[in-house]
């Protein structure tokens, strides 16, 4: 069985959010199962393809789009990783800019539509002209969200999975942007109530197999939480076909005993780093240096619900009771400029670093306390996994997979903090209950090694998408 992979982002290369993490380790997960793994994403100019030792392939090619031709090549890594062939689509009109998807000061860029229905394209050419021998191609949210339909259209015998990272973004696109597509490969696609259309839905529509990314959040939406009457109609027609999976973590990337971002290594039997971590980590951040006091952290696309109004309305009591918080962030500028007065508010007590900084995202989970992570919902949620390895308690809202991998932490047994329903209020339960805890080092200790025993590597999650490839 050869599989094909196909994602937006894959990290280390290019990473918006959890997308990225996923694609860059779940293929190599699946690798030790299958004959082959090859992962499509496209080369922005963001990625830096000397570090990365990619180089050309010689596959070249042209697609349609609309009324234009538009030129293509693959490039790719000289040596496969871990078993898994990576190929970079590159066009210099659609992804040679900088970003992923949006501009430096954060704005979509307006042909987004377009540069991803020219990814798909192109990846359809290059399983019409069998380039590539797959038997199950893997795609992944909207941008790949019509490839289920190309393939079906033109007759291809591969087999498709359609895994949904976030049913938020669905990729709506209008009948402009669908006239793109050569005609006759469009005839399958479904308006939706506003009179446009979903990627995401036809890929829901059309893939052989669709999952989530944790059972919970695919109850969820079976359930129609949040959901308009369009879309949960669409979900549930594939309910027969649906599942959830949980998400697993990059262990070497994610591995507090040799992080290559942690100052001081440290790992459930020896936890003397983590507490020299706390102490950089502070100087780091220009937070008061008392290393006894709790300290918070959250790592976020800042965005409504990563739960930032909920924060926001207790911070400033859980300062007054001696926390400490650090927020790290890129998005929303009126969430960012709340966090910004905050930390102004409270010097010393509060630091936020408006940006995306990877070093700073692995220092805060080897240095702080706690995670903080109320999401409204969340499909998976990576950084409450993380967490759990290096002994930074989490407290979260029972949402998805957040209510899937942290148990709430009563009479001696548990992993974290878990409130609900989704309010400040309850938040607030949740952090006081936290910061009592973290009052008793003996119960924390406890704590924080339940935490830390947890194993969300991909192995248990791997096998079950090898059984839906083999469905
Ligand atoms: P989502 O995919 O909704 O953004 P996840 O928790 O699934 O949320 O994954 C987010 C990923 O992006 C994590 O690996 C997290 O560490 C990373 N991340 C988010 N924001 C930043 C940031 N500002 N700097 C560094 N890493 C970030």
């Amino acid at each position: 069985m050869n599989i094909g992979f196909v994602a937006a982002e894959v990290a280390p290369y290019s990473k918006a959010g959890g997308l990225a993490d996923v694609a860059g380790s779940l293929p190599q997960a699946i690798s030790a199962y299958v004959s082959e793994v090859h992962v499509f994403t496209p080369l922005y100019g963001v990625i830096d393809a000397q570090k990365h030792n990619i180089v050309m392939s010689g596959i070249v090619g042209t697609v349609r789009l609309g009324e234009f031709d538009v030129p293509y090549s693959v490039d790719q890594i000289n040596a496969s990783k871990n078993g898994v062939k990576i190929w970079f689509i590159k066009s210099e009109k659609y992804f040679s800019r900088n970003g992923i998807y949006t501009e430096a000061n954060g704005e979509g860029y307006e042909d987004n539509n377009q540069r991803f229905i020219f990814f798909q394209l192109v990846m359809l050419d290059l399983l019409i002209r069998e380039k590539f021998k797959i038997n199950v191609l893997h795609c992944n949210d909207h941008h790949t969200g019509l490839l289920p339909s190309l393939i079906k259209a033109v007759g291809l015998k591969i087999r498709t999975v359609f895994t949904i990272h976030n049913f938020l973004y669905q990729g709506h696109f209008s009948n402009v942007d669908r006239q793109l597509l050569p005609e006759g490969l469009y005839p399958f696609l479904t308006k939706t109530q506003w009179d446009n259309y979903s990627a995401l839905l036809e890929g829901v529509d059309h893939a052989d197999i669709v999952n989530t990314v944790s059972p919970g959040y695919a109850q969820e939406l079976l359930d129609g939480n949040d959901l308009d009457e369009h879309s949960l109609s669409r979900i549930r027609s594939a309910s027969k076909r649906f599942s959830g999976i949980i998400n697993g973590i990059d262990m070497e990337t994610w591995n507090p005993s040799s992080d290559s971002y942690t100052p001081f290594h440290f790992s459930i039997d020896s936890l003397a780093g983590k507490a020299e971590n706390k102490q950089a980590l502070l100087k780091m951040t220009g937070l008061d240096s008392d290393i006894n006091a709790p300290v918070l952290g959250s790592i976020s696309r800042l965005v409504e619900n990563k739960g930032f109004l909920l924060i926001l309305e207790v911070l400033d009591e859980f300062v007054a009771q001696g926390a400490k918080f650090i927020f790290l962030g890129s998005g929303d500028p009126g969430i960012a400029k709340q966090l910004q007065s905050a930390s102004q508010k409270h010097p010393g007590r509060i630091a936020f670093d408006n940006g995306y900084n990877e070093p700073l995202a692995h220092l805060i989970e080897s240095g702080c306390d706690m995670f903080l992570m109320p999401s409204r919902f969340e499909p998976c949620g990576l950084n409450q996994l993380y967490s759990l390895r290096y002994g930074t308690i989490p407290i979260v809202n029972k949402t998805g997979g957040l209510g899937d991998t942290v148990q709430n932490w009563k009479l001696n047994s548990g992993t974290g903090f878990v409130f609900e329903p989704y309010s400040a209020e309850m938040l607030r339960d949740a952090l006081a209950r936290a910061l009592t805890t973290f009052k008793n080092k003996k119960e924390w200790a406890t704590l924080v090694r339940s935490a830390m025993l947890q194993n969300y590597s991909w192995d248990q999650s791997a096998k079950k998408y090898i059984e839906l490839y083999q469905s």
